[in-house]
Order: C-alpha cells, then structure tokens, then sequence
C-alpha cells in the first residue's frame, strides 16, 4: 500500500490516477486546496492533516504503508511572503511530524515534492542539482528545510528518500477527467485559457523589462503527466532498495517566455487573448530553466510533452471542468 499525501492536489491527483492501475493506493488530504472530484475512485480517501498525529497514527496502524509519497503543501510564492507563519507551519512543521509519525511505524521511504524555488536566483542559464541553492521566499525556504531535515533523517534513522524539485508543472490528464484548478488561480497557463474561455477580461504580463529576449520571464513548462511518470520510477527505485537517496530537477530542459506562452495558447485555441502589460511581481526570478539530466542519466526518465502538447491539454480540461467540478 501507496500513501499520498495531497492526493486530492493537482499533481496528486495525476500521480494517483497512474499508481491505482499497479498498487493499492490510500489518499490522505485535508482538501484545504484539492478536490474530492479529484481522487480517482479506485484509491481509499482518508480526510485529514498532515500535522494531525492521530490521523497519521491511525493510517499507519491501518494498512500496510511500503512508501510515502509527500505532495501537500501550501505553494503561492507571493502567499508566502505574506504570511510565513501559514508557511513553516503547513509546510515544515506538518511534514516534520508525518516523518516523526513514520519513524515511529518504521515506514522509512518517501518522495517529496519540492521546488525550482529553492534555487532563489540562479547565476547559471541552466540549473543542475548542484547549482547553489538560496531561496528568496519563505516557501522555497520552506521546502529546502524539509529537503535538509530529509538529509539528516537518512544519516540518523536510515530514511530513504527521493526529492523531486519541479519546475512549471501545467498540461491535465489526457482524458481531461482531471486538471489544473486553484482558487485563487495565479498561474500563467490557466489563466491565459481562463481569459481566453472568456472568464477573464484580459491577461496581465507580470514585467516585460526584464533581461531576457523579449523583456519577460522565462519558464520551463512541464507537463503534469510527465512529472507523475517520475514519481512512479523514483518509488519503484525506493522500493526495489536501487537507491537509498536522490535529488532531481523535473522540467523540459526548454524555457519559454511570458509572451510565448500566451502566443501558443493563441496558435492552439485559434482565440486572440487582450494582453496587459503590468509591473513586476515580487518574488519572479527572470529565467527558471532545468537541466533534467540527473534524472534521465540515473532513472531514464526525460519528458514527453511539449508546451503545445501542455496547451493542448490543459485546453481540453478547460473547457471540460465546469461539468467536472460542479
Ligand atoms: N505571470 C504573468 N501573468 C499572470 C500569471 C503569471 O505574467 O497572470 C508570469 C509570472 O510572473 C511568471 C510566469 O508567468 O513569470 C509563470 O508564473 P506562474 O505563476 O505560472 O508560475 P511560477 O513561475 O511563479 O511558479
């Protein structure tokens, strides 16, 4: 038996729809930012929280837990800034008691969702896992102090884990059963077909002076389904005891900027978006591009979708969500 924690989240659901078809999955999720419409059916649902000892206690006296996968957090950059409290709270604190909960019950494997945001501002046009790491909001901090304490457990207590740092997770599930929805959503892509599905009046362009080609940000943009295949291949390393810990960026190698995003999202739905330029949003570095290369070299996993196949998708689940989520 599989645990996901934040099952019920956007990547979550994803990893989830996969791992169902190959291994009893339980789902533990508080739904603070995830849906019930989300979980797939053939997964047990357990409603509750990370940090709740007791619901913790009770799963793992429960099933049979061989591995953990770790998905819940809060993840706004800008929320973060805000209110960190909200942040080492839900992020570190929470995560800190599940691994206390695990160590108690002997589970000892676990994948965590971390961030290109750990990385801060990059000096480096591609990021490898060893470009320096020095986050710049509490919420990549948030994730590089879980990524350390991981560290440590696996010295102290023989934890094994796999730490997958994302970059722009986008695209939905191909059957657009499942997809991308946050409430408020801040991301580019589903705000752009938001717009252009005419929910939202225009698309602001958060700096377009920044010292890239066209003066704003660059991405890499990677598709939701790729970044649940290197789940699956970093649990089945962890459970086969191939490997004891690992970390690995998760992107498309490619960066896009603002402005391309949205001309592809125009090429792919044939609509015309009104673009705004706005200022600056605090927290945005200019350019987040990965260099996946430590993952393919070590599990073979590379990504398989490009950011029109991404569009694509996420397109299909646009349109398709408000059946969906009713
Ligand atoms: N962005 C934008 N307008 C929006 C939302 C996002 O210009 O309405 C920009 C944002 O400043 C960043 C890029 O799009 O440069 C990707 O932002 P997103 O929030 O999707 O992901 P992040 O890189 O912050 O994780």
């Amino acid at each position: 038996m599989i645990l996901v924690i934040g099952g019920a989240g956007y990547i979550g659901s994803h990893l989830v729809k996969e791992l169902v078809t190959t291994n009893e999955v339980v789902v533990l999720d508080d739904l603070s930012t995830g849906y019930r419409w989300a979980i797939d059916e053939r997964a047990t649902f357990m409603e509750g929280n990370l940090g709740n000892e007791a619901d913790l206690d009770h799963i793992f006296s429960t099933y049979k837990i061989e591995a953990v996968v770790h998905f819940a957090a809060n993840s706004l950059i800008g929320e973060s800034v805000a209110d960190p409290l909200k942040y080492y709270e839900n992020n570190v604190s929470a995560t800190l008691t599940l691994l206390k909960t695990m160590m108690k019950h002997h589970v000892k494997k676990v994948i965590f969702s971390s961030t290109a945001a750990t990385y801060g501002i990059p000096t480096t046009d591609i990021i490898t896992e060893d470009t320096s790491t020095h986050p710049i909001t509490p919420y990549g901090r948030s994730k590089l102090v879980i990524e350390q304490i991981l560290a440590d457990f696996a010295h102290a207590y023989e934890l094994e884990y796999v730490i997958l740092r994302y970059f722009n997770a986008a695209g939905a599930y191909e059957t657009a059963e499942i997809g991308e929805r946050h409430d408020p959503e801040t991301h580019l892509i589903p705000i752009i077909l938001q717009h252009l599905l005419g929910e939202r009046e225009h698309i602001s362009v958060f700096g377009s002076d920044y010292d890239t080609e066209d003066g704003t940000c660059i991405r890499d943009y990677i598709h939701v389904t790729d970044l649940a295949h290197a789940h699956l291949l970093a649990l089945q390393v962890l459970l086969d005891g191939k490997k004891k810990t690992a970390t690995y960026n998760l992107g498309n190698g490619l960066g896009y900027s603002v402005k391309e995003v949205i001309k592809t999202c125009e090429r792919v739905t044939g609509k015309k978006a009104n673009v705004i330029m706005a200022n600056r949003r605090a927290g945005d570095p200019a350019r987040l591009v990965a260099s996946s290369d430590k993952i393919y070299q070590e599990l073979g996993w590379k990504a398989q979708f490009s950011l029109e196949q991404i569009i694509q998708s996420a397109w299909k689940w646009h349109q398709n969500s408000v059946k969906v989520t009713k």
